[in-house]
């Protein structure tokens, strides 16, 4: 059809975050599933990438995806599945490795950060974690994706994946639509309370910084109360020289729709700027939980949900990632 299709994902590698509902998945249930042709999935396969423990990935993919339903994605509007359920995202991620070099995997500033990561715990860096933008470019290109609604941490995974939907028309005939990377305006990167110069990331060791979807309202409170502010005591707006006011200016204009630099003005402390901003969390986070444990009461509906949108998954990536095989000479 001519409509615009969406495709957008979340990793089960911990518990989903403020950052990921303010960079993401609030405008998949807003917008974007109202606007276009959407599909939503919890990224299982990506999961893999880093050391990990299969039960708390099962565990954690079954409650991103309850989450999912939970922030409001509603299957009769739109698809919501698990990629590990749909083979088309494999098979297409070989052809992207074929399609993309070592090089530019490696300039990737997600798999520095992480690899460093991994071997600061003694660990080694799986091939995968290597490899990440090809399996993540066949996730977005599979589906004839034209956008893809991310925080902006994704940008250059979202940026390689276009290269190599150019580069694979140029060489092997045009297959693939050229996608493109839309953020939201206000907070499309939440930084971390505690450390206000790195994202806010729900893998972190350290989680006094992360406020998770599913914190208790004390615990939210809490968090944002002992977020690190900045020298001085007067709040202004400045993400380079005041990252941790502007991180809360963000975090209360996006919960409660305002501008950051225009709410700064209201503020005289930064306990107060804290106090609203922890209850705007708290208020904006109440029916999530709420509609999580209702759904995570229903498990044979979420089932049903994860069944019914797989196969109609697989039944649009199909045709495509065929085409690609035959492209390419298989
Ligand atoms: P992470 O593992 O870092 O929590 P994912 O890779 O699962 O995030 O990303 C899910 C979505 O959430 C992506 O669109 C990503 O850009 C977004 N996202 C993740 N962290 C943040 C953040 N701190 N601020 C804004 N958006 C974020």
């Amino acid at each position: 059809s001519a409509r615009t299709r969406i495709f957008s994902g979340v990793q089960p590698t911990g518990h989903l975050t403020l950052g990921n509902y303010l960079g993401a998945m609030r405008r998949w249930a807003e917008e974007d599933q109202h606007r276009a042709e959407a599909l939503f999935c919890v990224v299982d396969l990506h999961a893999l990438t880093v050391e990990h423990d299969p039960a708390r990935v099962r565990r954690l993919s079954r409650q991103a995806a309850t989450l999912l339903l939970a922030v409001g994605l509603d299957p009769e509007l739109c698809t919501v599945f698990v990629q590990s359920q749909v083979d088309e995202h494999l098979r297409l991620s070989y052809l992207m490795e074929c399609t993309a070099s070592d090089g530019e995997m490696r300039r990737m500033i997600q798999y520095k950060e992480k690899a460093a990561r991994e071997q600061a715990r003694g660990g080694s860096v799986r091939l995968s974690l290597l490899s990440y933008p090809a399996l993540m470019a066949a996730d977005i290109l599979a589906y004839g994706t034209h956008e893809v609604p991310v925080g902006e941490d994704q940008a250059q995974h979202v940026e390689l994946t276009r290269d190599l939907a150019v580069r694979f028309n140029q060489r092997y005939g045009a297959t693939f639509v050229v996608p493109k990377a839309t953020h939201p305006a206000v907070a499309a990167r939440v930084m971390d309370l505690q450390e206000p110069t790195s994202k806010m990331g729900k893998s972190h060791v350290r989680t006094a910084g992360t406020v998770y979807l599913l914190d208790e309202p004390e615990v939210v409170r809490k968090k944002v109360m002992r977020a690190v502010t900045d020298p001085g005591s007067d709040v202004v707006y400045e993400r380079g020289e005041r990252p941790g006011v502007a991180n809360l200016l963000d975090v209360l204009a996006a919960c409660s729709g305002g501008d950051p630099e225009r709410l700064a003005e209201g503020y005289s402390s930064y306990g107060a700027l804290k106090k609203d901003t922890a209850e705007a969390v708290v208020e904006m986070l109440r029916p999530v939980r709420g509609r999580h444990a209702e759904l995570a009461a229903e498990p044979a509906y979420v089932d049903e949900v994860l069944r019914a949108g797989a196969e109609r998954a697989r039944g649009l990536a199909r045709p495509r990632v065929d085409a690609a095989f035959r492209a390419m000479g298989l």
